[in-house]
C-alpha cells in the first residue's frame, strides 16, 4: 500500500495556486531520510552522504540536504556551479564523472573537491588538464568485471558498463598518484542500480574493503575513505519492502569490522552518493485528468506528459498512481497517458485504478528522483514548476514553471511577443 504524502485538500488547495501538472516534493520526508542515512552510518567516523545532485538538481533541496550535514556529488559544469553558490565547501564536494571535458576538472579542482577518477587514461589527462598539479586527495573508480552477483541473483552486469577501471589499472594508477603528490586516496564503485535489498551495500563493500586490503599492501598508498556510491533503490512498486538503511548500516559495520579494522585500516572513513533513495520516494507529480477516450482500451488523459516524468516511456518503469479525488472508485483497467505525439507517453499501461473522472487529481508517486531531473521540452512542451511542501505545512514555490519565451529564449531570428 503506497500513500501519498498529501490528502485531496491540500491537493485541492495546491492545484489551485500551482497550476497542475506540478512537481511536489516532502521537506519531512527528505530530511528524516538524510537522518535516517546518517544514523545508520554514524558507527563510522567521518561518514559522508554526497548527495547524487543528478537526481534532484533543485538548490532548495540541495540546502536541505546541506543543512543536514551532506555533501553533494557532482558530475557536470553546471551541477559545480550550483554546489559553490549554495557554498559548499571542496571536501564536500565528490566529483564523479565520466568522459570529462577539461574545464570540469579544472573547476572541480578550483572548488576544491574530491576528484573521482572514471578510468586509468583519465590520470595522464587531468594530470595536463591541471598543468601537472594533482589535487591532494584523490580517488579511482573501480570495475571488477563480470557480473555481480548476490547469492544466486545477478544484480547486474559490470562487465558491460563504461565505468570504471580495473583492478590492474587501479593499483597502477595509485602508484602514479602517489608519485605525483596525492596525500590521501579513495576507492569508489557502483556495481548495481536502484536495488530493493538490504544486502547490495554489505555485498559491495565486502569486495571493496578486500579490494582496499590488497591495494593498500601492494601500493602503500594513504587510503582514507572508501566511497559505496548510489545503488540503494526506491520500492516503486507496493508489494515491494523498502530498503531498511538502519539494517544496511549495520551490515556494512559487520564487514567493516571483519575485513578492514583487522587489516589495520580501521581509520578509513566511508562516504555514499545517494540519489535516488534520498528524495525518489519523496517527490510526487499531482496532475488533473482532463480527457477520457474509449477505444481498444480505456484510456484516462493527464495534464502532465513523459517531460515530466521520463522513466515510464524510457525504461518501461513502474510509477503507482493514486487517485486522491475519487479512491473507493469502481475498479477499471487503463491506460494512463499523456499528451505528447509519441505512444510511449503512458504513465500506467493496462493498470487496475479506481475510475479516473474528468477533474479528478491523481499523484503519481516516487517521481523526486530523476523526474523533474529528466525532463526534456519534446513536442516544445515546457517543464513544470517545482513546489517545497515544508515541515510547518506550508508550500513554497522552488522553481516557476517555464513560460514560452523561456523556451524561445535562445533562439535568433525570432521575434516572440507574448
Ligand atoms: C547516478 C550516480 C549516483 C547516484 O545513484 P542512485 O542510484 O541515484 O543512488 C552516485 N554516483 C554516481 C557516480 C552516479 O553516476
Amino acid at each position: 500500500m503506497k500513500r501519498p504524502f498529501i490528502t485531496l485538500q491540500q491537493a485541492q488547495g495546491l492545484a489551485e495556486k500551482f497550476p497542475t501538472p506540478v512537481h511536489l516534493y516532502d521537506e519531512k520526508g527528505i530530511r528524516e531520510k538524510a537522518r535516517a542515512l546518517n544514523q545508520a552510518f554514524s558507527w563510522n567516523k567521518g561518514f559522508k552522504e554526497y548527495f547524487a545532485v543528478k537526481a534532484t538538481p533543485t538548490p532548495a533541496i540541495l540546502k536541505i540536504f546541506q543543512e543536514e550535514g551532506c555533501g553533494v556529488d557532482c558530475s557536470s559544469y553546471v551541477e559545480l556551479l550550483m554546489s559553490q553558490k549554495l557554498g559548499f565547501a571542496g571536501h564536500e564536494i565528490m566529483f564523479s564523472s565520466n568522459n570529462t571535458p577539461t574545464e570540469e576538472y579544472r573547476l572541480a579542482a578550483e572548488l576544491g573537491g574530491i576528484i573521482n577518477l572514471d578510468a586509468y587514461e583519465d590520470l595522464a589527462f587531468v594530470k595536463a588538464a591541471l598543468d601537472g598539479q594533482l589535487p591532494q586527495v584523490m580517488s579511482c573508480r573501480y570495475n571488477p568485471g563480470g557480473v555481480f552477483a548476490m547469492g544466486t541473483d545477478i544484480m547486474d552486469h559490470p562487465e558491460e558498463s563504461k565505468f570504471g577501471m580495473t583492478k590492474d589499472q587501479l593499483i597502477q594508477a595509485f602508484k602514479e598518484m602517489k608519485d605525483l603528490g596525492v596525500q590521501e586516496f579513495g576507492i569508489h564503485s557502483f556495481l548495481a542500480s536502484n536495488t530493493v535489498t538490504n544486502d547490495y551495500y554489505p555485498a559491495l563493500a565486502k569486495q571493496l574493503f578486500e579490494l582496499a586490503v590488497e591495494v593498500v599492501a601492494e601500493t602503500g598508498v594513504h587510503l582514507t575513505f572508501i566511497n559505496l556510491s548510489g545503488g540503494v533503490g526506491v520500492d516503486y512498486r507496493p508489494e515491494q519492502t523498502p530498503n531498511d538503511i538502519l539494517a544496511i548500516g549495520e551490515g556494512v559495520r559487520k564487514v567493516y569490522e571483519e575485513i578492514l579494522v583487522p587489516a589495520g585500516l580501521g581509520e578509513v572513513r566511508l562516504c555514499t552518493e545517494l540519489g535516488r533513495f534520498m528524495t525518489g520516494p519523496h517527490g510526487h507529480i499531482l496532475t488533473e485528468v482532463i480527457h477520457r477516450k474509449d477505444t481498444y482500451r480505456t484510456y484516462v488523459g493527464v495534464d502532465a506528459c513523459a517531460v515530466n516524468l521520463m522513466r515510464p516511456a524510457f525504461y518501461g518503469a513502474y510509477h503507482h498512481i493514486t487517485n486522491l479525488s475519487n479512491p473507493e472508485g469502481n475498479i477499471e483497467t487503463v491506460d494512463v497517458v499523456g499528451s505528447l505525439c509519441e505512444n510511449n507517453d503512458k504513465f500506467a499501461v493496462n493498470r487496475e485504478l479506481p475510475e479516473a473522472r474528468i477533474g479528478d487529481l491523481l499523484v503519481i508517486h516516487d517521481t523526486g528522483a530523476h523526474g523533474f531531473a529528466m525532463g526534456y521540452q519534446y513536442n516544445a512542451k515546457l517543464r513544470s514548476a517545482e513546489v517545497l511542501l515544508q515541515e510547518d505545512g506550508s508550500a513554497r514555490l522552488i522553481r516557476r514553471a517555464e513560460t514560452p519565451e523561456d523556451y524561445l529564449a535562445t533562439v535568433y531570428g525570432f521575434d516572440f511577443e507574448a
